[in-house]
């Protein structure tokens, strides 16, 4: 499947963390290109996710399959048996016909005998030629000829020698029966243990291409942390450098968004990456393009894209206090502007790792998230 972007985005260096004091232009440069690989990949991801549910139908096509031959295999093994039970009656009645015909043989033998050791016409080996022959009129011709009671022995012979014969052919035909029943029964066997395999195979390759993605989202969350924290590091010198300090703003909070909560704080199921993993804050309803409003008085520190949150803002409100708005389609301040509470800062988007139009809120302390329930 499509491997190759995996391994090209992995080895492909960021480069934007080597940098020991880089601008402010330099690092939103920086955060741009990682940006635009972020959202490749984020198609990416998409992608893989669609293979792996893909993979997963086949899988359970296989299971079916699996099921299918299962039961033909059970089925063969239970004809089998019956087959084997009838060739055993076949066997023992067969027997007891060649011991019946055995004694038949040597008595009409011993009558032959007799009758030509009487002076009849036919000569035994005539005779012996002509009852194992399917000719009526010979026969009819011999039996004219010889006494009424050893006719009845011939006849009893020439019956005994047909059955014996039919019994033969029956059971050559239920012989040949059962070792075609085993030859099926064999390629079945085959057929499911192929398909074990490419299942087998198959859970090989999805484990493979979730360790890939898992890597992948591994290297988003290495690469938002040290955005992060090259961030912090530029406010901390903004700070001391005493250019801007941070508002002290009337500590209320209210909401960032008009739409309600759609997705609360803590461990969820992520909709996209398919595994439960940490959600950082609150996600918020309302639709493309709706407004996103400031939590609380504070400066934006940060007016740009940011790892799976897409465009992003980011707002300091004193205290250790910030508040982070995610996935925005439009982001309407700049950074070091100061805003108010409930002021409008941009629009409700999808960008980032992000399945539909939604505002990602959080609000962190000293830069950690915490529960924005807390301070709604
Ligand atoms: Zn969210």
């Amino acid at each position: 499947m499509k491997r190759l972007w995996l391994v090209a985005l992995i080895l492909v260096p960021l480069g934007v963390v080597a940098q020991k004091k880089p601008s402010i232009d330099q690092l939103k440069k920086d955060l741009k290109k990682i940006e635009k690989k972020k959202d490749q990949a984020k198609d990416q991801l998409a992608e893989a996710n669609k293979d792996i549910r893909d993979v997963r139908s086949e899988i359970t096509k296989v299971d079916s399959r699996l099921e299918e031959a299962d039961d033909i295999v059970e089925k063969t093994g239970e004809q089998l048996a019956r087959a084997q039970v009838r060739q055993g009656e076949l066997g023992r009645s067969l027997a007891e016909a060649q011991a019946q015909l055995a004694a038949k043989q040597s008595e009409v033998r011993r009558r032959l005998r007799a009758m030509y050791m009487r002076g009849q016409e036919t000569t035994l080996s005539v005779l012996l030629g002509l009852a194992n022959s399917g000719d009526i009129a010979s026969r009819q011709f011999i039996l004219d000829r010889i006494a009424k009671r050893d006719r009845k022995l011939f006849e009893e012979y020439i019956v005994a020698k047909y059955r014996i014969e039919a019994d033969k052919r029956e059971q050559d035909a239920l012989v040949a029966n059962i070792a075609s029943m085993v030859q099926t029964q064999k390629s079945k066997q085959d057929e499911l243990e192929k398909a074990r395999a490419d299942k087998i195979a198959l859970m090989d390759s999805l484990k493979d291409r979730r360790e890939d993605i898992e890597r992948i989202v591994k290297e988003f969350d290495d690469d938002s942390q040290k955005i992060e924290d090259q961030l912090n590091e530029r406010m901390r010198a903004a700070q001391k450098s005493g250019k801007s300090s941070p508002p002290v703003g009337d500590g209320r909070f209210g909401p960032p968004a008009s739409g309600g909560s759609t997705s609360r704080f803590g461990m969820r199921f992520h909709p996209i990456l398919k595994y439960n993993r940490m959600h950082n804050g609150i996600d918020f309803g309302g639709g493309y393009g709706a407004p996103v409003y400031a939590t609380a008085d504070g400066v934006v520190i940060s007016t740009s894209r940011l790892g799976g949150y897409g465009n992003a803002i980011i707002i300091e409100h004193g205290r250790g206090l910030s508040s982070v708005y995610g996935h925005l389609s439009r982001i309407m301040v700049s950074s070091g502007a100061t805003v108010r509470r409930g002021q409008r800062i941009g629009s409700i988007g999808s960008s980032g790792l992000s399945t539909g139009p939604h505002l990602h809120f959080e609000i962190r302390q000293n830069g950690r998230p915490v529960n924005p329930s807390s301070y709604l």
